[in-house]
């Protein structure tokens, strides 16, 4: 096990709990990262919340699912909770003090302080978003330069039941573009804007508050990555020159060329995610949902992923890993947590969670399983394996990564618990099938 963060720790207890030998390689202690400050295992490196419980909400359901699997950092994270309403936060030391005496004195794990520099097998590597560079470098040579990312410059995605048809249209620029999944009218949904509605969009975006992170979290702003606030500022004009260009996209209504247009691309399969071309943005939260909700056409978005840019080591998952996302030349070696281009603490762990089941069936001679799609843990694995590599962005829980229901239901919250229901349902029919009764906790 290389890393001892979140994933890590979950994968390691999860290996020693089905009689497994496990040593757990953690460098803090003997090397620091920019953002961890202690020595323990699954320190929390920023907020201390693991976000909602409810079932209806994707993080409480992909909670509700991990538990079925027997999580030790959830188990960790119930010793450690504090008052936060129906979210599950933790006292940050409590929690890593719970993980860190919980997994190091485990029988079968031991904790060894070094910096691995090569990936091993059998092995998982868990090594997080600030991956050290001898292990970064270790990754590139063996799955190629292009496969390994240090920063993510992510945009929003809204929900497609969210986007006013009465404003946008669909069409690709000249007719021309083409993408998998895409309809007759074209791959992208186009939000048009007049002159006024351009204008009072910069007006709004320039001036809006923007988060700022760690010293080491500034990225140095490259093409393709530049946040739409600072190419706003960098001239009135900039963004109708750049991803808001309205040419070769005339809109049916009114026949003509509109003043600038925001382009939406499908993320996923089936059509129910949308990103925000050319929008990977760092302002905050409330921010991004007041400025992009200005949009025509997204007044009543429904943000599934918010927009930000981090230093992010993560690897291009779809491009070059396996479906139980291992290297395509060794299924021994396992990669987990944020590096396989999940996006936060409990993403990350569930990653972990289930590496570490799967390297556990390998060793005993059964094949790798991984969760259908109407689960959450399913479904990321499933946007791991089939995003489009070109455009490949780390991804949190959300719904729009499940599968549909057989029939549609109108009312979003009825949908979410009917939804939670019917994956919790498949999971633990999964787990029963697979025989993965959850460790002891
Ligand atoms: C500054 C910052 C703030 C964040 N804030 C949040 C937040 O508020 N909420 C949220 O949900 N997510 C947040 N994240 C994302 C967060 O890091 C992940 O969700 C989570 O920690 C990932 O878990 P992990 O196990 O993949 O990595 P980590 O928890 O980072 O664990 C990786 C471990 O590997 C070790 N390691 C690295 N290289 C080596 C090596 N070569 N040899 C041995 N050990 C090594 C590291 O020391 C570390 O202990 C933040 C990330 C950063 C960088």
């Amino acid at each position: 096990m290389i890393g001892g963060g979140l994933a890590g720790s979950e994968a390691a207890w999860q290996l020693a709990e089905r009689g497994h030998e496990v040593v757990v390689h953690e460098m803090r202690g003997v090397r620091g990262t920019p953002a961890h400050k202690t020595d323990r295992l699954a320190e929390l490196v920023c907020s201390n919340t693991f976000k909602s419980t409810e079932t209806s909400n994707a993080h409480g359901l992909l909670k509700a699912e991990m538990r079925l699997l027997g999580s030790v950092v959830l188990w960790a994270a119930d010793q450690a909770r504090v008052p936060g309403g129906s979210a599950l936060t933790v006292d940050r030391d409590v929690f890593s003090g719970a993980v860190h005496e919980r997994v190091s004195t485990h029988p079968r794990i031991m904790l060894v302080r070094e910096e691995a520099t090569d990936l091993p097998s059998p092995g998982i590597v868990a090594t997080g978003p600030l991956t050290s560079d001898a292990l970064a470098e270790a990754i590139r040579r063996r799955l190629g330069v292009e496969s390994l990312a240090f920063y993510d410059a992510i945009a929003p995605i809204v929900s497609r039941d969210s986007i006013d048809d009465a404003i946008v249209f669909r069409a690709s620029r000249y007719g021309k573009e083409t993408m998998d999944g895409a309809d007759e009218g074209g791959a992208y949904l186009n939000c048009p804007f007049t002159r006024d509605q351009y204008e009072a969009f910069i007006d709004a975006l320039t001036a809006a508050d923007q988060h700022h992170g760690h010293e080491f979290d500034e990225v140095p702003y490259f093409e393709g990555c530049m946040p739409v606030e600072e190419m706003a500022r960098r001239g009135r004009d900039t963004l109708r020159f750049g991803p808001m260009k309205p040419v070769g996209l005339r809109d049916p209504r009114t026949g003509r060329d509109a003043y600038a247009i925001a382009q939406l691309r499908m993320e996923d399969r089936g059509g129910r995610m949308w990103n925000l071309v050319g929008f990977q943005t760092r302002l905050r939260i409330p921010e991004q949902q007041r400025v992009f909700r200005t949009i025509p056409g997204l007044e009543n978005a429904e943000f599934l992923r918010y927009g930000s840019i981090h230093r992010n080591s993560y690897v291009n998952s779809p491009a070059s890993l396996t479906a139980h996302l291992s290297l395509r030349d060794d299924p021994l070696v396992l990669f987990a947590g944020q590096l396989t281009g999940v996006e936060g603490y409990t993403e990350s762990t569930a990653t972990g969670l289930l590496a570490g089941i799967n390297v556990s069936r390998m060793l005993a001679g059964e094949p790798p399983v991984v969760p259908p799609p109407t689960t959450m843990i399913g479904a990321l694995y499933r946007y791991l394996r089939e995003a489009d590599p070109a455009h490949f962005q780390p991804m949190n829980a959300n719904f729009g990564l499940v599968d549909d229901l057989p029939t549609r239901v109108k009312d979003k919250r009825v949908k979410r618990e009917q939804l939670a229901e019917r994956a919790l349902g498949e999971m633990s029919a999964w787990r029963d099938a697979h025989t993965l009764s959850g460790a002891t906790l």
